[in-house]
């Protein structure tokens, strides 16, 4: 390993004003707009288009490249096909061409080899004035082809100093920047020059160290100030890589510190209520009245939810299970066990669909017991929402059913001891951690999940949950076969629906509706209703549409003429992605494929394959396909698997992308990709669980910076309520 550059180091130190600090670590909070060069009006933008409030935050904006200062190419060598070039010489001519709007300032620019025009359209009047004749440049830019001859659009032009002459700084940084933001001077430069501006203000003892110094000799990180002064100006390749190393395992390691200690502290001080009876009513229903016996996976999660119960603290427990493992039954028998201990349970479910669905098996499972199951939604409005909540209220309600209207205030339960949140993935952390305050004994929760989150992730994410996994289908299931089809194909497609339906099955037939194109997405799918209507005439065969613009009250009526089989086909948007059981229905297909992600994609085709009868999901694209549809079509095709899937789609779109890490907000690092550096969190989360087995306070001495550093980020406040 090699050692750190010491040298360029010692030298911030000296031309930091190393000894005249007497600011220290406030500097770092001071307002944007008081460093050298910014300003109230730049200020704002800065403010505005990137978030860089204070000088802590422009330190922390990272170049997202560097550009390679000493790889110069020959101007002769150059062939029009390059991306970017960079040559160096200087100009030998420059005149002022054409009229009007394509009046231009073109200069010739010569190095050892040949010549080539540099060309300014805009802003021409001013690089007239600037740009020196005979004095060596280094130039930057995209080569364009304009009349057959290749030149230099809007190039960067800089002077050829010595330094740069020599090589000695040739790695650039280059950072993002908006169109508003160069429009008033912040270019990528620019910013780069601010920062250089903020590391010559300031001392490397103003950026304290936030990671013990056994792991930093472990791993061999550079200390935090020299990263911060390395990732912006570094000397070398090696240099940038080193410091982005330090930084991303900073991330990563003040994260996973969080995430343990939150789990500590719940499992230290929660409280939570002892379900110790295994009583009446889940015994009833067990015994008499449960459609089928528990898969072995579905028995084991439910002895994981016992056993979190018994002891007196709050459980916190994500269900994973693939779409149709069974996750509402596990739900159900989990809410018996609350009632058998004298409490109330509710079920929250993220769509009115879904929630009236629970509702609807769950009140028939009980109709033959004495569990009252109520559902409140949005859309109950009047006197009989004011009757569910007086009931709920006073405890008549046992289990109540409903979307994030249960979140609200209005609804106050007796005692509530157990929240089961389905499909988690569509509420926020923050909606989550509302449910705790409903009681103050928080109860227990439960969340269930059919998005399998690759374990990475849920490390990351939900690293103080306890996880279940139910990884067994019921028994008798067939897997889909799941086919790639295109505009080509539609009729052989539409024939084998009619076959499907003429043995008595259902089709689901799926169109995208993704916000920004709403209303070009309702057109489509009108369309492709109609198209489908003359193929399949009525009265041979109905068919239900579903989608999001129509009032709850038709779509549940379409949707439920779909679910008791009096429509054999169903057209509808995502809408009917979450939760829908239909078990007959046998044939899935998705019309333009290519605009959903894998996993929504995993969550639509697992509509079908719910009864024992063989189904299919046919994926529908347009003949011409990118590499990346491609890519996600091949992996619907090869596997049924949902872990699989979840895996990929975190390769493909990167963990950003999967659904419900977003708005969790935990995912915003700013340099570490969890899949790219897994290997670099494996090891932040070992050091971290190390310091706190250790030292659980942090009242070690040589962890006061960590501590110091996590009381200064008090901003995040939200993760102490996470779940
Ligand atoms: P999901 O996990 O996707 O929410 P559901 O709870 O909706 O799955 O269950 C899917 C289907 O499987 C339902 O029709 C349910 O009744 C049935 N089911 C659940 N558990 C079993 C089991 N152990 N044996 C047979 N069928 C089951
Ligand atoms: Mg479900």
């Amino acid at each position: 390993m090699v050692e750190f550059y010491h040298l360029p180091f010692f030298y911030f130190c000296l031309s930091s004003k190393f000894l005249g600090i007497s600011t220290f670590t406030a500097i770092l909070s001071n307002p944007i707009e008081y460093l050298k060069g910014v300003g109230p009006q730049k200020g704002e933008l800065l403010r505005k288009e990137l978030k860089i409030f204070t000088f802590g935050d422009l330190l922390q904006y990272f170049p997202f490249r560097y550009v390679d200062r000493t790889r110069i190419d020959r101007i002769a060598d150059l062939s029009g096909y390059e991306d970017y070039v960079q040559i160096r010489g200087r100009i030998i001519n420059m005149a002022v061409m054409g009229e009007g709007r394509s009046k231009r300032l073109v200069a010739t620019f010569k190095d050892e080899s040949g010549s080539i025009d540099l060309v300014w359209f805009q802003g021409w009047q001013w690089m007239q004035k600037s740009l020196r004749e005979n004095v060596g440049y280094l130039v930057y830019g995209r080569i364009s082809v304009f009349n057959g001859v290749t030149q230099l659009a809007h190039p960067e032009m800089d002077l050829l100093t010595e330094e740069i002459a020599t090589g000695k700084q040739f790695l650039e940084p280059v950072y993002y920047t908006t169109e508003k933001l160069k429009a008033r001077g912040l270019t990528a430069k620019a910013i780069g020059k601010l920062t250089r501006n903020l590391l010559e203000q300031m001392s490397p003892l103003e950026i304290r160290e936030n990671i013990p110094p056994d792991i930093l000799q472990q791993y061999r990180l550079m200390p935090r100030s020299m990263a911060y002064f390395k990732i912006h100006l570094p000397t070398g390749e090696e240099d940038a890589r080193q410091a982005q190393r330090r930084l991303k395992f900073e991330e990563l390691f003040i994260s996973q510190i969080r995430i343990c200690r939150l789990k500590m502290k719940r499992q230290q001080h929660s409280h939570g209520y002892i379900f110790n009876a295994v009583g009446k009513s889940f015994n009833e229903f067990y015994n008499h009245h449960l459609p089928f016996s528990l898969t072995g996976a579905q028995k084991r999660v439910l002895k994981e939810i016992r056993n979190d119960t018994l002891h007196g603290r709050q459980m916190n427990r994500l269900v994973q299970g693939d779409v149709g493992s069974g996750k509402t039954m596990v739900a159900l028998l989990s809410m018996l066990l609350a009632k058998d201990n004298g409490f109330q349970a509710c079920l929250m479910a993220p769509t009115e669909i879904l929630s009236q669905q629970h509702y609807k098996s769950i009140a028939e499972l009980m109709a033959p017991m004495d569990v009252n199951v109520a559902l409140l939604t949005g859309s109950i409005k009047g006197k009989a929402r004011r009757q569910i909540l007086e009931n709920v209220a006073n405890g008549t309600v046992d289990i109540l059913v409903g979307t994030h209207a249960l979140l609200e205030k209005e609804v106050v339960f007796k005692n509530l001891g157990l929240a089961i949140v389905d499909e988690q993935h569509r509420f926020g952390v923050a909606q989550r951690a509302r449910l705790w305050e409903k009681n103050d004994i928080p109860p227990h929760i439960l969340v269930m999940t059919a998005t399998p989150i690759p374990r990475t992730l849920a490390m990351t994410i939900y690293g103080d949950l306890d996880v279940s996994v139910i990884d067994e289908l019921p028994p008798g299931r067939k897997p889909i076969t799941t086919v790639h089809r295109t505009e080509w194909q539609r009729p052989q497609v539409m024939n084998f629906i009619k076959e499907e339906l003429s043995k008595g099955r259902q089709a689901y037939i799926v169109y995208p509706l993704i916000e920004d194109s709403e209303k070009l997405d309702y057109e489509n799918l009108m369309k492709g209703y109609e198209e489908v209507k003359a193929f399949f005439p009525e009265p041979k065969f109905y068919i239900s549409m579903v989608h999001g613009r129509q009032p709850a009250e038709q779509r549940q009526a379409n949707m439920q003429r779909f679910v008791t089989g009096d429509t054999q086909i169903m057209v509808a948007t995502t809408v009917i992605e979450v939760g829908v059981n239909v078990p007959n229905a046998s044939v899935m297909v998705i019309e333009s494929t290519e605009r959903f992600g894998l996993s929504q994609l995993h969550q639509l085709r697992g509509r079908v394959g719910r009864g024992a009868e063989q189904s299919f999901c046919i994926l529908m694209t347009g003949n011409k396909l990118s590499q990346d549809s491609k890519e996600r079509i091949n992996v619907m095709v090869q596997t049924n698997d949902g872990f699989i899937i979840s895996e990929k789609d975190m390769e493909l779109r990167g963990p950003g992308d999967i659904e419900g890490t977003r708005q969790s907000g935990v995912l915003d690092f700013k340099l570490a990709d969890i899949v790219a550096d897994k290997p670099v969190l494996d090891a932040a989360r070992a050091s971290a669980e190390k310091i706190l087995d250790k030292d659980p306070d942090l009242i070690l001495p040589e962890n006061q910076g960590l501590k110091d550093f996590l009381a200064s980020q008090r901003s995040k406040s939200l993760w102490s309520k996470i779940s």
